[in-house]
């Protein structure tokens, strides 16, 4: 710790953010961004290593005094060891990122996905602040959670907890053809309701045939399908973009109620360019949500809007 700041790091699949955070306020005393190159972990790692340099020097922090450097990423992350499993957004296996940034450090690294910093970065100064039981849950490109337990970020006995969309939703009964998820399973919760997904799933169908306003709306543009649009869609009252939501909206409603019936936090946190830039589905999802969870864990739960944005990352990395 050097003065009350710490310098956390959002690895996402364009480029790494670092940040020095104030530990008191979490503020954002110094940020800076650092396009991959390629996406090889080298030239990754040295991109982080680059970034983080930075912006101790813009703050004037000395590495060597802050203590940790913690690094948010997207992907399964077997916490402590800083080794990334799988990050299907930068195409990694099994990468030793925590030993390869301390090397190009020389300081201590803490790596974590990103939405376990994200839920910790809300629980100390977003929209859960103080709340000891917290589920986040994020729709965006991909989907995921992060679990804040009895005040204690829970990331699983190896780290890989919480992977919400990796939940099956679809059964394996003959004769279904449950659709394919990037992790190569079938009937995840994120084949059905990530924004790449249903942005896929919204052009087979149009492509195929299907009627709908959505069509219109993308100007015949198929590959500017995304969910916004279909919210676009529904607010014109189009039966298709309906259809799709209700189905949507049912299936992460559901699955939020039956996270919260097992674990009975007293706050959800929805985030993520899906839910926030569809309102229309996020009005289903909370309407499901309250009519399928159990009333005992019902009570007493709020469910709020991420406040902290894209910074909810790099200063719950930095705060870890
Ligand atoms: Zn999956």
């Amino acid at each position: 710790m050097a003065g009350g700041r710490a310098i956390g790091v959002d690895l996402g699949a364009t480029n790494a953010r670092a940040a020095v955070v104030d530990r008191s306020t979490g503020a954002i005393v110094a940020a800076s961004k650092e396009p991959h190159v390629d996406r090889s972990p080298q030239a990754v790692v040295e991109g982080v290593a680059r970034a983080v340099r930075e912006v101790a020097r813009a703050a004037a922090v000395d590495l060597g005094a802050v203590g940790c450097v913690g690094v948010g990423v997207a992907g399964q992350c077997l916490g402590a060891t800083g080794l990334v499993m799988n990050a299907p957004n930068l195409g990694w296996r099994d990468v030793p990122l925590g030993s390869l940034l301390e090397r190009s450090l020389s300081t201590p690294v803490r790596v974590v996905n990103d939405l376990s910093a994200a839920a910790w970065g809300e629980q100390r100064f977003g929209a859960a602040r103080g709340i000891d039981d917290v589920v986040l849950v994020f729709v965006g490109s991909g989907v995921g959670s992060g679990l804040i337990l009895g005040g204690r970020l829970h990331e699983g006995a190896w780290g890989v907890g919480g992977e919400l969309g990796h939940v099956k939703v679809r059964p394996l009964r003959p004769g279904t053809r449950p659709r394919r998820c990037g992790c190569g399973m079938t009937g995840c919760l994120e084949a059905y309701t990530s924004g790449v997904n249903v942005a896929a799933r919204v052009r087979e169908e149009l492509a195929a045939g299907a009627a709908s306003a959505v069509r219109e709306l993308v100007q015949g543009d198929l590959s500017r399908v995304s969910a916004s649009a279909v919210d676009a869609a529904f607010e014109q009252g189009d039966g298709y973009a309906r259809e799709l939501w209700e189905e949507v909206g049912e299936l992460l409603g559901t699955t939020i109620a039956n996270v919260v019936t097992l674990l009975n936090p007293t706050r959800v946190i929805l985030g993520g360019g899906v839910l926030l830039g569809a309102p229309h589905l996020e009005a289903i999802v909370r309407r499901v949500l309250s009519q399928q969870v159990s009333a005992s864990a019902a009570k007493q739960l709020s469910v709020e809007r991420a406040h902290l944005g894209d910074d909810a990352g790099v200063i719950g990395a930095a705060l870890l």
